[in-house]
């Protein structure tokens, strides 16, 4: 059986249509520039066979990887939720030189809003305490008058909500009005940006198709960071793009130095069969990309630990997530740092938002203790 990312939830209805004689069934919906619904099953009947749950959550990890983009799926089992992907979007018009989506997903349109509400409001009703908004190309969203500003707004109202976050968000589409939102305590977005860059070089930018210059870039990094305090920022960056010279990739390791970012995502160039970037000539040897893969890895590594030394000795509130069978929990702040409960605790702390003192640098997290133990 071959189906489509947008078919998937119904994987269950198609079982039934695979007779005994092992007939291949290939579900291939006419992709059409509009709107789309998606099934809203509550998550403790969609999936009640743990095997299919695994498979399913293997072919969303493969999507998204193929998407470059920021994954945050649901991390538990439907009685033990605590945050879960709502998307409002797919496909893609805009072209990157080096990118299959816009072919393989086709191109954007938007999930209907009252399918999504009606989503949204289930997933609260089950109890999940933390949103975030998913999607190929977020920031374009729109159907009628309603664009991404619209969603963030709808899940604004929804009581028993606690935080809502947005994945990964293209540069050139972020409306100004969410750094109003993130810097509100009040507000129930939370203060995290994933814009990607891809290259810090104008020429390399152009040759990508990218929509905005290493300057521009800059300034809207710049321009988020003096707006939101506490702000996460984080990226995605691209490696041996073709004709990637050195002189180009140190531009991008030294703007990724200079600008106020937590982390990075680093990929190096994978040429995808169909794409102009295929096509180009001078293509980077794997040893190169893997080497200017390491170094800006390593900077990210810097980064995040930077980044987390600025809350040290804060108290936050911290969403725990995971318990581990040796005891350990953790989870994450609004602003996107992962934090280690430091301390043995006996009972069950998952889809609970407590603060902790934030004590220590672990690695890539923080180690917490709550201030009375
Ligand atoms: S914005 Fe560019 S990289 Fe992102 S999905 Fe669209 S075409 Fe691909």
């Amino acid at each position: 059986m071959v189906i489509g990312s947008e078919e998937k939830m119904r994987i269950t209805d198609y079982l039934a249509q695979i007779n005994s004689q092992n007939t291949v069934l290939i579900v291939r919906p006419k992709i059409n520039k509009t709107t789309f619904t998606a099934p809203v099953i509550p998550r403790s009947s969609a999936l009640s066979n743990q095997k299919l749950q695994k498979q399913t959550k293997t072919i969303e990890r493969d999507v998204v990887a193929a998407n470059s983009t920021l994954q945050f799926s649901g991390t538990t089992t439907s009685h033990q939720s605590t945050r879960t992907s709502l998307k409002i979007q797919d496909g893609c018009d805009f072209m990157c030189t080096f990118c299959i989506i816009p072919f393989a997903r086709g191109r954007s349109r938007y999930r209907e809003f009252s399918n999504l509400q009606e989503e949204a409001r289930m997933l609260v009703q089950e109890g999940i305490q933390e949103i975030v908004i998913t999607g190929v190309n977020v920031g374009t969203y729109k159907t009628g008058k309603r664009t991404l500003v619209d969603v963030v707004d709808f899940l604004n109202t929804l009581p028993g909500l606690s935080r809502i976050r947005i994945s990964s968000i293209e540069p050139t589409t972020v409306p100004e009005i969410l750094f109003q939102y993130m810097s509100d305590a009040q507000h129930k977005l939370v203060p995290f940006f994933h814009l990607p860059l891809q290259s810090g070089s104008d020429i390399i930018l152009q040759k990508m198709k990218r929509r905005y210059s290493a300057a521009e870039y800059t300034d809207e990094i710049w321009r988020a960071f003096e707006s939101v305090p506490d702000l996460c920022l984080g990226t995605d960056v691209m490696v041996g793009f073709p004709e990637e010279s050195e002189t180009e990739f140190k531009s991008t390791l030294n703007l990724l130095k200079k600008l106020p970012l937590a982390y990075f995502h680093v990929f190096p160039f994978s040429a995808r069969n169909g794409t102009p970037a295929f096509k180009m000539k001078e293509q980077v040897p794997p040893i190169v990309k893997q080497q200017r893969g390491e170094k800006l890895r390593l900077l990210s590594t810097k980064k995040r630990r930077v980044f987390h030394q600025k809350f040290l000795g804060q108290s936050r509130e911290v969403l725990w997530e995971s318990m581990k069978p040796d005891g350990t929990i953790s989870g994450y702040t609004d602003n996107y740092i992962r934090v280690v409960l430091n301390e043995l605790y006996n009972s069950d702390l998952r889809n609970q938002l407590l603060p902790v003192q934030l004590k220590e640098l672990k690695g890539q997290t923080i180690l917490g203790k709550f201030e009375s133990g």
